[in-house]
């Protein structure tokens, strides 16, 4: 089982995404295990502070190194042996990939820090984190967001997360598509508003459409994101 601690000042804002379709279902199948931290319970002062003004003057609040690291420690000694890993979602971080994702699904621990306001003290970052993870180059208000897509990109590569309907093998960017994206895919009706369905999908004869498909992908790419068949031997 893969443990996932979150440590937020919102974890209320996680109820919906983690409580319906693939993330809920792996939770209940006991494949991840997700627990979630109020940073403010690790504030050491009366007002449960966790941020203060920036040294030097500036905009916004910083978030205060000491409740961060007690929350560290607080989960390291829950989950003993286990050795998380230390993830802190932020904007400056390198940019996440389906090939981190999958490396990071073969973790047994991991700790996903979310910041908020201004940013978090650099000291924090320097002790405790040992990756820092960006969702895209553009700035959300919190690192609530980021680790909800994070944890639900690694659950459904967990083995068993996707039960049969479904294959992360042939999702783009993953091996089984060579790291292409995927090609248009079709349900019924045949037609709509004139618009066929590809013959060959009908057509019954299984290798033609593994054909088709891979055609499709590699179109697909170039036209979209042809900086992804750079590397690709076609
Ligand atoms: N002032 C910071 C900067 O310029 O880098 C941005 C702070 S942002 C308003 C607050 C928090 O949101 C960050 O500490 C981080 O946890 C999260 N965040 C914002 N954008 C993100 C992104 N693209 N990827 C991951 N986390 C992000």
């Amino acid at each position: 089982m893969l443990h996932i601690d979150i440590v937020t000042l919102f974890p209320e804002m996680f109820a919906g995404p983690f409580s319906a379709s693939i993330v809920a279902r792996a939770a209940a199948a006991d494949l991840v295990q997700i627990e979630l931290h109020q940073l403010r319970d690790f504030a050491h002062d009366r007002h449960n502070r966790v941020d203060d003004e920036p040294f030097g003057g500036g905009p916004g609040m910083v978030l205060k190194a000491q409740p961060l690291l007690k929350a560290i420690e607080h989960v390291r000694a829950t989950r003993t042996g286990l050795d998380p890993h230390v993830v802190l979602l932020s904007p400056q971080g390198k940019k996440l990939t389906h090939t981190r994702v999958a490396e990071l699904s073969k973790e047994r621990s991991l700790l996903l820090v979310c910041g908020h306001y201004e940013g978090i003290d650099q000291r924090f970052i320097d002790l405790a984190v040992d990756e820092e993870v960006s969702i895209g180059d553009y700035v959300l208000t919190g690192g609530e967001i980021p680790a909800m897509v994070l944890v639900d990109a690694i659950t459904r590569l967990l083995p068993g997360a996707l039960g049969d309907e479904q294959s992360a093998e042939l999702d783009s960017f993953a091996p089984g598509l060579d790291a292409l994206l995927q090609g248009p895919v079709y349900t019924r009706p045949p037609e709509v508003a004139g618009m066929q369905v590809p013959d060959v999908l009908l057509s019954g004869d299984h290798a033609q459409i593994e054909r088709w498909r891979r055609e499709q992908a590699v179109l697909r790419t170039r036209e979209r994101r042809p900086e992804l068949l750079e590397d690709w031997p076609e």
